[in-house]
């Protein structure tokens, strides 16, 4: 299933503007603060979807049946672009375990690129529902290595990916190789080019350089 926040109007067109606008995004403070505030969007609207029950709460003047979240879902980012995303999800899912996943592109001399997973730390996720951070989703083989990695910690009850920008080319990638019953894809804006490096056209460049700066 994929959920494309864009689709009407709201607040998250600013910040994906913001994003992506050359200048703005100059100021690693505001990239990193607009991504944070897409994670909280997305959790918001993630939240509709989860399990409540009824729980009793007393307040000074008496009580009140409110319902809670029954389950928190496990919050994984993947190193290190994830980060401003996975604070956003957090702020809002703020008793939320946290699993990270460190995915990289090794990339050969012909531009062709392999996924390396060099780190990973996660609680048990049987049964649990995971949501993956990744801001943008390119040709999808970083998503798809990193479910495939995580299933040796358990396999989940259900799975949110959520992506502030994809290209059309990693969507269908997703849906090629994850299991459509199990996933639900979260995205902002949907792109349809990717350059020969795989970067999203328009996009806006490499988010893990713009949030944390240029690495070597
Ligand atoms: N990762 C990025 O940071 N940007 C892209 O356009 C694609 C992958």
């Amino acid at each position: 299933m994929i959920k494309k926040l864009t689709e009407e109007n709201s607040i998250l067109n600013q910040y994906i503007s913001e994003l992506r606008d050359v200048e703005i995004q100059k100021d690693s403070m505001r990239f990193r603060k607009n991504m944070e505030r897409i994670g909280e969007l997305f959790g918001y609207e993630i939240s509709k979807t989860l399990k409540y029950e009824t729980r009793e709460v007393t307040t000074p003047l008496g009580t009140a049946n409110v319902p809670v979240l029954n389950e928190h879902p496990v919050i994984i980012p993947i190193l290190r672009a994830g980060l401003p995303l996975h604070k956003g999800l957090l702020n809002v899912f703020d008793r939320s375990e946290s699993a990270f996943v460190s995915a990289y592109r090794k990339v050969a001399k012909n531009n062709k690129f392999t996924i390396k997973i060099d780190y990973i730390s996660s609680p048990d996720l049987t049964e649990r529902t995971l949501i993956i951070a990744d801001p943008m989703l390119a040709t999808g083989a970083s998503i798809v290595a990193t479910y495939k990695e995580l299933q040796h910690k358990g396999k989940p009850k259900h799975v949110h990916l959520v992506v502030a920008f994809a290209s059309v080319e990693g969507i269908e990638y997703v849906k090629k190789h994850l299991p459509a019953r199990k996933f639900t894809l979260w995205v902002g804006a949907i792109d349809t080019e990717l350059t020969a490096k795989a970067y999203i056209v328009p996009g806006l460049g490499d988010a893990g350089d713009l949030a944390f700066g240029v690495k070597d």
